[in-house]
């Protein structure tokens, strides 16, 4: 079938290099793609959010399968406008609708989704505008450290973990009064600080069944020994020594059912990824977020180890067949390791010449590619703050780990930096 996947980062390229494996896969696009993702299948240059420019290519090409990496497209309906034309309604749309994407979208609708379904999450409280004062009189009241919450989409950047009152107050007001992320922070959700080890799980879902296809845990500190500030993820591993059966079925039970039965109940479309953001508090777990597409630099950890047929399981969703699917996945540890530009997350300069090995060993290393483009002169360059993610099998995460730090040994460009310390709970 010919497939369109949508999307720019290490995901995507993760994603693209696991379809083009798929027997069902007979042409590939990815819009817009980078370096990476055109050695898996065919890069067109359409923006993830055009989605006129999307549907016409859609048709002029038979796309039969339409997977969305990003959550931006979603939040904005990309799955609803597919499905309201005539022309393109009988795609095959792996993301949920709109609707369902608020669960990633809105943080004070997630909240209230997992209020109504009775799943564990920090205890919270919303506030706008209009109920200013009454937020400052909660932040005085709560205990230290207080979590606030733009509602909408702000890049991995809207949270503060305020350790002071003075503190939690003056972001309050800089989201609420000064709108720091516009619309994204009119709203706030000010929750409970939790305490535990945070890991990340990823289910697919036809709305009514799901599978569980992978798990991990992101480093997203820039700095060595989780330091500094804030960034899209600079590594991550799996599998999870301390995620054990017992753990993960309570996971299942006291958080992935009651979120896919919630789906059903409410009657939310959804077919696609759900991304459960928890953390283990004791030996309990808890909802930090939810998102409603895979995450990155996790998928590069999560594809290489899922031995399934990545489009067989996408059209699993779409025939309602995931219940009788069985995920397979390979048992070695494997790590990512991220390399970015120099000065990011701040400011940093693209179009630094890449220069990549030839002789990396796909059996136990994989290079993907995330802010990369080819130039005008068919070099490999640089397009972004995060560049390549290098992933590693290893018999432990340690060993997958320096594999993956080998690798980027051999890697160049102008300012490039990794964190060394990827994993270090787990090494020996
Ligand atoms: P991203 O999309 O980058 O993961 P986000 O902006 O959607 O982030 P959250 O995932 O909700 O925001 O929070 C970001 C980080 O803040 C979490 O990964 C976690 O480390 C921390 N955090 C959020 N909520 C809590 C909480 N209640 N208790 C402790 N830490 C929290």
């Amino acid at each position: 079938m010919n497939i369109l996947l949508l999307g720019s980062g290490g995901r995507e390229h993760a994603l693209a290099w696991k379809m083009a494996q798929s027997k069902h896969c007979s042409n590939l696009f990815i819009a817009p793609g980078n370096a990476g993702t055109a050695q898996c299948g065919k890069n067109v240059s359409i923006g993830v959010n055009d989605f006129d420019a999307i549907k016409k290519f859609a048709v002029e090409n038979n796309i039969e399968m339409i997977v969305v990496g990003p959550e931006d497209p979603l939040v904005n309906g990309v799955f609803d406008a597919l499905k309201a034309d005539t022309s393109t309604q009988h795609i095959i749309v792996i993301g949920p609708s709109a609707e369902g994407a608020q669960l990633e979208g809105s943080k004070a609708f997630s909240k209230k989704f997992m209020q109504r379904h009775n799943i564990p999450t920090a205890a919270y409280a919303e506030f706008t505008k209009d109920s200013f004062e009454e937020g400052k009189k909660y932040i005085r009241q709560h205990s230290l450290p207080v979590v606030l919450k733009a509602d909408g989409l702000a890049a991995g950047k809207g949270v503060v973990i305020a350790q002071t009152t003075a503190d939690a107050l003056k972001a309050f007001e800089e989201m609420i009064i000064n709108q720091q992320f516009g619309e994204a922070s009119s709203k706030v959700v000010i929750e409970q600080f939790l305490d535990g080890i945070e890991l990340s799980i990823f289910a697919l879902t036809d709305g009514k069944d799901y599978k569980i296809i992978g798990h991990a845990k992101d480093y997203k500190r820039i700095g060595v020994g989780d330091t500094g500030l804030n960034t899209g993820g600079m590594g991550c591993v799996s599998p999870l020594p301390f995620l054990t059966d017992e753990f993960l079925q309570k996971i299942e039970t006291k958080i992935i059912q009651p979120t896919i039965q919630g789906l059903q109940t409410e009657n939310i479309i959804y077919n696609g990824f759900v991304f459960f953001g928890l953390i283990k508090v004791g030996d309990e777990p808890f909802v930090i977020e939810y998102n409603c597409r895979m995450g990155d630099p996790e998928t590069e950890v999560v594809m290489p180890r899922l031995k399934n047929d990545l489009v067989e399981l996408f059209l699993s969703v779409h025939n309602n067949t995931l219940k009788d699917t069985v995920i397979a996945y390979d048992d070695r540890a494997c790590a990512t390791v991220v390399a970015v530009s120099g000065g990011y997350p701040g400011d940093y300069e693209k179009g630094k010449q890449i220069s990549l090995p030839d002789n990396v060993l796909e059996s136990k290393s994989f290079i993907f590619h995330a802010g990369t483009k080819p130039d005008n002169k068919g070099e490999v360059v640089t397009n972004g703050g995060r560049v390549l993610a290098v992933t590693s099998f290893g018999k432990d995460i340690a060993e997958a780990v320096q594999l993956s730090k080998n690798v980027l040994g051999n890697i160049h460009f102008e300012g490039m930096y990794f964190r060394s310390d990827i994993g270090y709970e787990f090494n020996p």
